[in-house]
């Protein structure tokens, strides 16, 4: 199941928990695991708060980590840094669904993190059943 979502800004994080656990509710996924896939580059899926301190703190981090200059990439269309945050971050994530409720810690959520947008961003969505 493709799941589209269009972020407003160049950085930016966007809670996706909501539309997950409705693809669950609406594909009737009961137990099992579901995994969650960016089809992207420049951005990255997390599983942590969704706060707005620590949102602006996941971007902090990874511009402390990666350069926005100095890249062979950039020569290419600017882009190497958030390229490789989201090469830090990761693209997917797998969360175990119970009852047909995404087992989530009580703060964690589902987080879409873009580097470069605004884009049209594409998650696939993967239930993989269990008895
Ligand atoms: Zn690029």
């Amino acid at each position: 199941l493709l799941l589209k979502k269009t972020s407003a800004k160049k950085q930016e994080a966007i809670d996706i928990t909501r539309e997950i656990q409705t693809a669950a509710d609406q594909n009737n996924w009961r137990n099992g695991a579901l995994f969650a896939f960016a089809r992207h580059c420049t951005c990255a899926l997390v599983l942590n708060e969704f706060e707005p301190r620590i949102c602006s703190d996941y971007f902090k981090l990874l511009e402390t980590l990666v350069n926005k200059k100095g890249w062979a990439h950039n020569e290419i269309d600017d882009n190497a840094a958030a390229h490789l945050a989201a090469c830090l971050v990761g693209s997917h994530c797998m969360i175990p669904v119970r009852e047909g409720r995404l087992a989530l810690g009580t703060w964690q959520k589902i987080i879409l993190l873009e580097f470069d947008g605004p884009r049209e961003r594409e998650i696939e969505l993967v239930f993989i059943e269990t008895k």
